[in-house]
């Protein structure tokens, strides 16, 4: 037998990693393993296999495995949109190790897996949001026969998206106290209507800004 090093070796064979995965399945008594769930009881991070073999979903089919349906139907939307949370409530831009519970409902492997490398899964959420950038002024009527409704040229919930680009906008930072999640891990940032959309104001860049919890309730007492 030849002998080689690999920089993620961790001095475990092929065989015996797969094997762990198998470990894992049966611990679970499941056909499949997630990602999440191999991190949490498996030998080695979750990623030592993907680099190993290319995909999860090599490694579970090596292993004998099923595919697990439930990571195979996430869209990608949904794998950006978790993104996107984590991103507001860290109010940075989340690392590799910022990706888990409780703070991301997915991996970095999961992510990892879907896009090629963490840094390719930014790179494609900013391209996504950054097309939203295009169409989020537009005008969407709201299909709605309400009078006050009609009246906006917008509807009144702000997408994730346009909520990702206004924080951006606003640094991650509330526009009244100054305050950011990325100081302060307990501040909760929304966005708000500067002019209420109640009083016909839209859902806009331009009409919204980025609040901690504590002014959002201070402005809506006044
Ligand atoms: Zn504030």
């Amino acid at each position: 037998m030849k002998f080689e090093l690999s920089p993620n070796n961790r001095g475990l064979s092929d065989e015996e990693l797969l094997s762990d995965v198998n470990k894992v399945a049966k611990e679970l008594g499941k056909e499949s393993v997630t990602l999440e769930e191999y991190n949490e009881r498996g030998l080695v991070h979750s990623t030592t296999l993907t680099r190993r073999f290319g995909s999860w979903f090599k490694v579970l089919s090596l292993a004998g495995l099923k595919k697990s349906r439930s990571l195979l139907n996430i869209p990608d939307e949904e794998l950006f949109k978790n993104l996107e949370e984590v991103w507001a409530k860290l109010g940075k831009q989340p690392s590799y190790t910022d990706m888990q519970r409780p703070l991301s409902e997915y991996s970095a492997g999961t992510y990892d897996n879907r896009f090629g490398s963490w840094r390719k899964a930014l790179e494609k959420f900013v391209d996504f949001i950054n097309d939203e950038g295009q169409f989020s002024s537009d005008v969407t009527p709201e299909n709605n026969v309400d009078e006050i409704t009609t009246r906006h040229k917008t509807k009144r919930s702000i997408n994730w998206r346009l909520r990702f680009l206004v924080m951006r906008r606003d640094n991650f930072k509330c526009k009244i106290c100054g305050i950011s999640p990325a100081a302060d891990p307990k501040i909760i940032l929304h966005v708000d209507h500067i002019k209420a959309w109640a009083n016909g104001g839209e859902t806009v860049m331009e009409n919204l800004q980025t609040l901690c919890s504590k002014c959002n309730i201070g402005k809506s007492d006044l």
